[in-house]
């Protein structure tokens, strides 16, 4: 990647989106269009259909009649893991493309976004495509009168709705493991990121996959996405994004057909740093990456800073420095740091969060607010707020913006209850050189990943999701499957 390929389409001009159906491009029914505006100088970049209950429902029956002939849910798994390996390719060919519409449309810096976004999703289909040719069913332990078969079978149609920070990542972990084993899609993109994940579709029909198996319609969560949840025709809901969101899935699945609803919500994420750790200068800028990398806007993102009173001001000062030094800027420029937040909206709701931290006695160590308003977009500068208090609304809840929380502790106990505080359980870290105090951590915090001597970063081999108010879901790793097959007993008598 080097910066004059970028140049080349960082301006190209983008033609209206319509909405993938039944392995056509299809507009609105009501004709709607919505505005996409680039954090990157809130202009308009194109528009996408504005999609009705209507289409949702074309959607939906496109998906149950693809998988009711049978077109995808019963060729064989080596057909199946063949054409998965060809998108994969096809998205490792048209990367920059994919990751440059990706970072026009959400404001991830670019190198992280080439990585996270089409990179990681081509891997995340190469990963599901080489593993479903592996899956066994098993004979029960029966008497020998009887055989006992345990069948897995696709679920049958999928309906995943996912948010706008990185969704290519975010919606291939859903979708390769979804059609790795045979399922249909209908994909609900975030209103304001759909436009990579309206690329994949045409990608994943280039490579083979059948019409009606992977339909993508945009529009409103509360139009499309509700009326996808309500569905009762859809057999499971797959979801990442806000806890409120998560909540009405719960409530729509309740009132319609019962579907099992697997939940990626937000966090608060404690990253605790013990006076041992191994390297502290490290855990510092590791620490300051793990916040403010991608303008705070990742869902594990180690938010809430618990230190060890004794080395408080020293491990402060140290983590102020990085955030000073990040070069906030233009996510199209090679050397950007941290890109725009994403939205107008958001930057507000982040710079009130500053506010009223201030207001519940916060300090601000750092963080002029928002910068770079000639540019027309929406950008912040890494903020750092000491003296957070766990009873504050900057402790309690996610801002998912550049703002970290700072919180002092004296002992490894009161760090767990610190950080067991919240009614979040996504990640956390831990920085220590003590192994047994390392793994009386992990054992205490209550939290679907512990970091030790590390902030962020992990591959496809270990699974991803929360606990309590975070969610219940799992993406990556093999159990990913689980979420997409249902266990079927043949009892037969022989
Ligand atoms: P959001 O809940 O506002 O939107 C997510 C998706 O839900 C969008 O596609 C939206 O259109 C749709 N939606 C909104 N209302 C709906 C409704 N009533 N019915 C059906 N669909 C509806 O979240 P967001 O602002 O896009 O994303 C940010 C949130 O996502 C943060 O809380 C972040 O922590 C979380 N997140 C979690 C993970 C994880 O793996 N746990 C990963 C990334 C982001």
């Amino acid at each position: 990647m080097n910066q004059s390929d970028i140049d080349t389409l960082r301006s190209q001009v983008l033609s209206p989106r319509s909405h993938f159906i039944g392995g056509r491009w299809v507009a609105a029914s009501e004709g709607g269009q919505r505005d996409v505006l680039s954090p990157i100088d809130g202009a308009v970049l194109t528009q996408i259909a504005e999609g009705t209950p209507a289409d949702m429902e074309a959607a939906i029956a496109a998906a149950r009649a693809a998988f009711e002939d049978g077109r995808w849910s019963r060729r064989a798994p080596a057909e199946r893991k063949k054409v998965l390996l060809k998108l994969a390719d096809l998205i490792e060919k048209h990367a920059l493309e994919l990751a440059v519409l990706g970072v026009r449309d959400n404001g991830t810096e670019i190198t992280m976004a080439m990585k996270a976004e089409p990179m990681s999703a081509a891997g995340t289909f190469r990963y599901y495509a080489e593993a479903i040719d592996k899956v066994y069913g098993q004979i029960a332990p029966t008497a020998d009168s009887v055989l006992g078969l345990i069948h897995h079978a696709p679920v049958g149609v999928v309906g995943a709705i996912v948010p706008w920070n990185m969704p290519l990542m975010i919606g291939s972990w859903k979708l390769a493991p979804a059609l790795a084993t045979g399922n249909s899609v209908v994909l609900k993109p975030a209103e304001s990121a759909s436009l990579s994940l309206l690329k994949l579709a045409e990608l994943a029909a280039e490579a083979g996959v059948p019409d009606g198996v992977l339909n993508v319609v945009t529009g409103s969560g509360r139009v499309v996405g509700e009326k996808l949840a309500l569905s009762m025709d859809v057999d499971i809901m797959v979801f990442t994004g806000s806890g409120a969101t998560g909540r009405r899935l719960l409530e729509y699945s309740a009132r319609s057909n019962m579907k099992r609803c697997y939940l990626e919500l937000g966090g608060k994420s404690p990253n605790i740093v013990f006076n041992d750790a191994p390297d502290l200068s490290e855990a510092a800028k590791v620490s300051a990456g793990g916040i403010f990398r991608n303008a705070g806007q990742i869902c594990i993102a180690g938010s809430r800073l618990l230190v060890q009173e004794d080395i408080h001001d020293e491990f402060v000062a140290e983590l102020v420095k990085h955030a000073e030094a990040m070069r906030v800027g233009n996510p199209l420029d090679l050397d950007t740091q941290i890109g725009a937040v994403h939205s107008i909206s958001e930057l507000e709701s982040n710079l009130d969060f500053v506010a009223k931290a201030e207001a519940e006695g916060a300090e601000r160590r750092t963080g002029d607010g928002r910068i770079l308003e000639e540019t027309g977009g929406y950008y912040m500068a890494p903020t750092v707020m000491t003296g957070v208090k766990p009873t504050d609304n900057l402790f309690q809840n996610e801002v998912f913006g550049p703002v970290l929380s700072v919180t002092p502790f004296k002992d490894e106990e009161e760090a767990i209850r610190l950080a067991n505080s919240t009614v979040y359980g996504l990640s956390s870290g831990v920085w220590t050189s003590n192994l047994s105090r390392a793994h009386r951590m992990i054992a205490g915090i209550r939290a679907g990943v512990v970091h030790v001597n590390t902030y962020g970063g992990s591959d496809l081999t270990v699974p991803l999701g929360g606990v309590r108010q975070s969610g219940n879901g799992h993406d990556k790793s093999l159990h990913a499957f689980e979420k997409y097959l249902d266990l079927k007993t043949a009892w037969i008598k022989l």
